[in-house]
């Protein structure tokens, strides 16, 4: 069976920004996996790091659950997602067991380092899927199968020097929106906290304005996530472009591929 997974930073991240084209991953036939690389535990002002890493597990958890996605542990604390040697083995290893063709994951840039970071380490286990020699940890057998990775935007759709980032390729969301809601309702703790840590409004609602811009952005559809595919070197063949499988949800910015072909 083919498989897919999401891979990013903290609890909650894949509901704002993956969820949707995941969900329709799933409705083409894919196994769909999910994991944040850390445990949440500094979102909370109210409760200390051991208890809010507990709540945070049950609600991703029952994310993963509303999304009909495999859930896959964290593997270290909010604000400690180095690129390191420990942390490649470990993302790695994720990668060997789940096998994924699709790996959705951060932008390469991204307001805050987890997310740049999990992208690196996301970008690095799949690239040593098939190198033997390459130890995970666990260690896991390697594998030799073409992989092809997406980038979703980044948070509020821009770097972190402000410029706007459009993307590659648009996948129509619309008609798994009301899921993506009910998975990202489930990060109940956030809600109150991000209105206090970064004065977002209202946690739901930054998700629904969020893919409504794209979709707005793609002239297409209502709610959409964006996505850039990453250079097939080292990863699958140059023209692999699975999200392709979705059919009339999935549509190329020709202006982002006219900009690509630019010569010098
Ligand atoms: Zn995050």
């Amino acid at each position: 069976m083919k498989t897919a997974i999401a891979i990013a930073a903290h609890p909650d991240d894949i509901e704002m920004m993956m969820a949707g084209t995941l969900l329709l991953l799933k409705k083409a036939g894919y196994e769909i996996h999910y994991i944040n690389l850390a445990c949440g535990n500094v979102g909370s002002v109210a409760y200390d790091s051991e208890t809010t890493k507990k709540i945070r597990l049950e609600e991703a958890k029952k994310a993963a659950q509303i999304l009909g996605a495999h859930f896959h542990p964290p593997i270290c604390n909010d604000l400690e997602i180095f690129y390191d040697l420990d942390m490649v083995r470990k993302v790695a290893a994720v990668i060997r067991d789940v096998r994924p063709t699709v790996v959705l994951t951060h932008s390469p840039v991204d307001y805050m380092e987890d997310h740049t970071n999990t992208c690196r380490l996301a970008v690095t286990g799949a690239f040593a899927r098939g190198m033997p020699n390459f130890q995970t940890g666990p260690a896991r057998e390697a594998g030799d199968y073409d992989c092809t990775v997406y980038h979703a935007l980044p948070h509020t759709l821009r770097d972190p020097l402000r410029r706007l980032i459009v993307p590659g390729a648009f996948v129509n969301t619309t008609a798994v929106q009301q899921i993506k809601m009910e998975a990202l309702k489930a990060h109940q703790s956030q809600q109150n906290w991000l209105d206090v840590s970064q004065k977002m409004n209202s946690y739901l609602q930054v998700m629904e304005d969020t893919s409504l811009e794209v979709g707005k952005v793609s002239k297409q559809f209502v709610h959409a996530e964006g996505w850039r595919r990453h250079l097939h070197v080292g990863f699958c063949a140059a023209d692999a472009d699975p999200l392709q499988e979705l059919g009339a949800d999935y549509i190329i910015n020709e202006s982002y591929e006219t900009e690509l072909n630019r010569t010098v």
